[in-house]
């Protein structure tokens, strides 16, 4: 990655975060851009008093403090619903794609309560400045993607992966999106369909989108690896680095104003860093001329399904929302 900056505190996130940005301030290039936490500006005090089993709910309740419209608002109502009946199912997960998903993160949020001091190597913005290669031709970013789309299916970078893949998955979705969604590798489900997040941390995902007044046709959702790895083990670093030149081909192409990294594995590759993702999440990167923001992986809140993981998950893709309009 170019442009590589390092930090590390140990006296807590906020005043690693600040320090980070008086650096790159100082440096010419732009800082971390913190965004207001959410939850406190859109909780009401009555929510908070029935903060419990019906805590799903205040998705909806949220939305409509929110100006959302009434077809949103019975669209929330609609996730926060099956929000609730996805976690009823997930212990009947077979994707096992997922748990090893869930697995990683969950180690990682306890080693993050050690440790808490992110140490990112950002990706300094202006790449937006020139225009995609991919667009030269006078392409559409729709044609440009379908182009990488079709390179994508009969890439043979990573020979077992190709060798063992059903589908390449390039990723789908709005070729103008202001919003992207990135992943970790494609699963069972996808591999199967060519989709990605089509699985059960896909129909999460789509509810998580819902829940913050938006749809999947609105944004664009891709993963870091195009192919899946067989037996849902980890993407191989040689893996991400072959085919991370795809992905950011398609964000040149979209040019997104904020890209949200779901999970670990996505958070660290595009950042640089080992920090897990707990200790990343909540806050904005500058990454290739978009806002970053790391948040919960859908598989790993499936499986820790608290109210503290679905407001965090929320909380990030509010703020992430409301990124696209400053
Ligand atoms: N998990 C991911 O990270 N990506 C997918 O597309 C599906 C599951």
């Amino acid at each position: 990655m170019a442009d590589a900056s390092s930090h590390s505190d140990r006296h807590g996130p906020a005043l690693a975060v600040r320090r980070l940005r008086l650096r790159l301030e100082a440096e010419g290039r732009a800082g971390l851009t913190a965004v207001p936490r959410a939850p406190s500006m859109l909780l009401a005090s009555e929510d908070r008093a029935a903060d419990g089993d019906t805590r799903e709910l205040t998705f909806a309740a949220r939305e409509d403090r929110d100006g959302a419209t009434a077809a949103t608002e019975a669209r929330a109502a609609e996730a926060a619903r099956t929000l609730k009946e996805e976690f009823a199912e997930a212990t009947a997960d077979e994707d096992t794609r997922d748990l090893t998903v869930a697995a990683r993160d969950d180690s990682e949020a306890s080693r993050a309560a050690r440790n808490d001091a992110p140490t990112v190597h950002v990706k300094g913005p202006g790449l937006f400045d020139e225009q995609s290669p991919d667009l030269e031709d006078g392409s559409s970013p729709e044609e440009a993607l379908q182009r990488i789309a079709d390179e994508v299916a009969t890439c043979a970078r990573c020979p077992e992966l190709a060798d063992s893949r059903t589908n390449t998955v390039p990723g789908q979705g709005n070729p103008w999106a202001d919003l992207m969604f990135i992943g970790e590798a494609p699963g069972a489900d996808e591999d199967k369909q060519g989709i990605a997040f089509i699985g059960r941390a896909g129909q999460l995902l789509t509810k998580m989108i819902e829940a913050i007044g938006m749809t999947r046709e609105e944004v664009f959702i891709g993963n870091i690896i195009k192919c899946r790895p067989p037996g849902n083990r980890n993407p191989a670093p040689e893996e991400e680095a072959n085919c991370v030149p795809y992905l950011a081909r398609q964000i040149e192409v979209i040019r997104p104003k904020v890209v949200v990294a779901l999970g670990g594995v996505a958070a660290k590759y595009l950042l640089q860093t080992s920090d897990g993702i707990t200790r990343l999440r909540g806050q904005f990167y500058p990454y290739m001329g978009a806002k970053l923001m790391p948040t919960f992986h859908p598989a790993y809140v499936l499986r820790n399904y608290t109210k503290d993981t679905r407001q965090a998950v929320y909380d990030d893709l509010l703020a992430a929302k409301a990124a696209l309009v400053e």
